[in-house]
């Protein structure tokens, strides 16, 4: 079986009395859709931060091509080929798409574009921006104001700025997040696309997303995955439509 690009082991994370990870194992292999889903409060968010490096785990690693990343901060994991996208929203809302990208390229998300003007001057930054922005589909839009863009084209371009940075792996809070059925539609379309370039690790609430993208499901429940499989296995498993699907 191929190695997994990215891999965690027995992460482990408490806040208090609450264990929001617990023993948490789980891999990402070449080419494929990995959804993560469960119920609001199971640990989703805090499984993602341990992995991009927003959260230190109380126990336990994250192995990133075959690297140990455990102690690594969210800017290195992020050059060391991490591909993120956020469940809340880091674009800068009064610059253009053009130059939101061109900061992703800088791995400057963030920070107010008028600090990073000269950066425009640098070709290969545009480059990776423009060849973002065409995967998605914004390269028509690249000198609209963020700000003007439509909730599903933010997403788009969030995607894109973390494309700027050519990842290898991609871990995504909730993409579909706000998305009407048609900006959920275009999504999915995009990221069954975007397999062939990195696997994604994907949380996930809308279940016609997940069916339409997974290969694989893990199924997170206070903290601990409960079952991790075939996307075939996971539907038709008793105990996750159980505690999960509630049936
Ligand atoms: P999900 O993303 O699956 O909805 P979270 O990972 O956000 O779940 O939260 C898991 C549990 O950990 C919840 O009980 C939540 O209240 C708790 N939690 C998450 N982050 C913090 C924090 N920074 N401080 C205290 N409790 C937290
Ligand atoms: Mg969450």
């Amino acid at each position: 079986m191929a190695e997994p690009l990215l891999a965690t082991r027995g992460l482990t994370k408490s806040f208090g009395a609450v264990t929001a990870s617990e023993d948490v194992s789980i891999d990402l292999r070449p080419g494929e859709i990995h959804a993560v889903i469960g119920p609001n409060g199971a640990g989703k968010s805090t499984l993602i931060r341990q992995i991009c490096g927003g959260l230190t785990p109380d126990r336990g690693t994250v192995t990133l091509l075959g690297r140990d990343v455990t102690r690594m901060g969210t800017v290195d994991r992020a050059r060391a080929g991490l591909g993120r996208t956020f469940q809340i929203s880091s674009l800068a809302m009064e610059d253009s798409v053009l130059e939101n990208a061109v900061l992703g390229a800088l791995g400057a998300g963030g920070t107010p574009w008028r600090f990073w003007r000269p950066a425009l001057a640098s070709a290969d930054l545009c480059a990776r921006a423009e060849e973002a922005l065409e995967k998605v589909g914004l390269a028509d839009h690249r000198h609209t104001r963020c700000g003007d863009l439509s909730h599903g084209q933010r997403r788009q371009l969030e995607v894109a700025v973390a494309l700027t940075l050519r990842p290898k792996v991609f871990v995504m809070d909730e993409p579909m997040a706000g998305l009407g059925a048609e900006g959920s539609a275009r999504m999915t379309r995009f990221l069954d696309g975007l397999r062939a370039e990195a696997p994604i690790l994907l949380v996930e609430h809308d279940m016609d997303a997940v069916f339409a993208l997974a290969d694989r499901i893990s199924v997170l429940v206070y903290g601990r995955i409960i079952a991790t499989g075939p996307q075939e296995e996971i539907r038709a498993s008793r105990a996750v439509r159980e505690a999960y699907l509630g049936e």
